[in-house]
């Protein structure tokens, strides 16, 4: 058998290959490429998907996070609870405010734990910021009830969430805004940067919008510093098309995922557990190991391509060694770092592709 790799942008490329295609060419005949219709259009239909009022396209999930920290009115010393274990990119639209982020520990959901939340809570915390870590929704009753309780900014990090729910309400929903992600490898990817935010507040989407363009909302008249973060043209029609069959991709990746759920059987693996009420997309199918190096290695000679999501916490990494933490202080976000392994699951993948990775895992007999 060929092998397997962890990811392939080709193959999802390839299931509605001539639809992009046609996209691409009329965007790039309509001789607009910047704040033209096929974002508005992008825009009405995410928001529409998402189920909120406005959608604000910009250039990436980062730019989505620091923006919508930025118009929370959130800055230099104010404190913003996050996960320990989340891409770095989250943290970063912190601190890139001047902000300070508080570490929380995950739940076994690999999300933050809903019950270690409060304890974090200060006079300077302004915000709770959860991320659906792999595309399943956080725990958010317990957390909606906290930020209301302390009057708490709750923002929602949906770049590995799109479309899934926590009791039937779609994340990015549940906070002041939610900020997505369409980096190409997402569930819903573009074909190159891009990102928006999702959020019922006008005045809040109107700032952002206005943050993301120089500060203006008029050409040349400049209200505040901004900056430059636009979703355009081509990428806004790429992802009209793909939001079209978001419903089949999801599913398609459910469909993969529960034939591992129900194939692997080595005692040696743990298999990622859904939480009650959440639903998952697979944004990665993670699974732990002990041994996880060498697992990695054994998969790697059989020809199956693996991922680490993410090898070294935000709170270890060298960017952050400046807040001053230790190997220790965050151990069940450390153990997960070390156990981690995202399988390969991706759009385009075949059941045969999954068999194969199923069988050579379970034979698998440790160190
Ligand atoms: C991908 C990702 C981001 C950043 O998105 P970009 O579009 O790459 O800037 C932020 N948070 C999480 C959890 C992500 O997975």
């Amino acid at each position: 058998m060929d092998s397997i790799p962890p990811t392939s942008l080709r193959s999802g490329f390839e299931l509605h290959q001539s639809e992009y295609e046609q996209a691409a060419l009329d965007a790039l005949r309509s001789g607009t490429y910047i704040s033209g219709p096929l974002l508005e259009k992008f825009e009405k239909e995410f928001a529409e998907f998402i189920g909120v009022e406005h959608t604000v396209g910009l250039n990436s999930g980062l730019d989505a996070l620091v923006l919508a920290i930025r118009a929370s009115g959130i800055g230099k010393g104010d404190e913003v609870i996050v996960p320990a274990n989340t891409y770095i990119a989250t943290v970063m639209a912190i601190t890139i405010n001047g902000a300070i982020p508080i570490f929380c520990e995950p739940d076994q959901y690999f999300n933050i734990d809903p019950a270690k939340i409060e304890e974090l809570v200060t006079e300077k915390t302004k915000a709770v910021l959860v991320v659906h870590l792999y595309g399943q929704a956080c725990q958010m009753e317990p957390i909606v009830q906290l930020c209301k309780q302390y009057q708490l900014f709750l923002l929602e990090d949906c770049a590995q969430s799109h479309g899934a729910k926590f009791a039937g309400t779609v994340t990015g929903t549940f906070g002041e805004i939610g900020c997505f992600s369409f980096y190409p490898t997402k569930n819903l990817g573009a074909f190159g940067d891009a990102g928006a935010i999702t959020t019922d507040n006008f005045v809040l989407a109107d700032h952002i919008r206005t943050l993301g363009n120089y500060g203006s909302h008029k050409k040349y008249y400049n209200e505040v510093v901004g900056t430059n973060s636009r979703l355009d043209e081509i990428q806004a029609a790429l992802l009209s098309v793909k939001l079209q069959h978001l419903g089949e991709l999801t599913q398609e990746r459910q469909r993969l995922a529960s034939l591992y759920n129900s194939g692997i059987t080595n005692p040696l693996i743990a298999k990622p557990q859904v939480a009650p009420k959440s639903d998952h997309i697979y944004h990665q199918y993670v699974i732990q190991c002990s041994s996880r190096e060498h697992l990695q290695q054994y998969l790697r000679n059989l020809g199956i391509g693996t991922l680490i999501h993410y090898p070294i916490p935000p709170h270890l990494s060298e960017a952050y060694a400046f807040l001053g933490y230790q190997r220790g202080d965050f151990p069940i976000t450390e153990q997960q770092a070390d156990q981690v392994l995202s399988l390969p699951l991706y759009n385009g993948m075949t059941e045969p592709q999954v068999e194969r990775v199923i069988e050579v895992l379970n034979r698998y007999q440790g160190e």
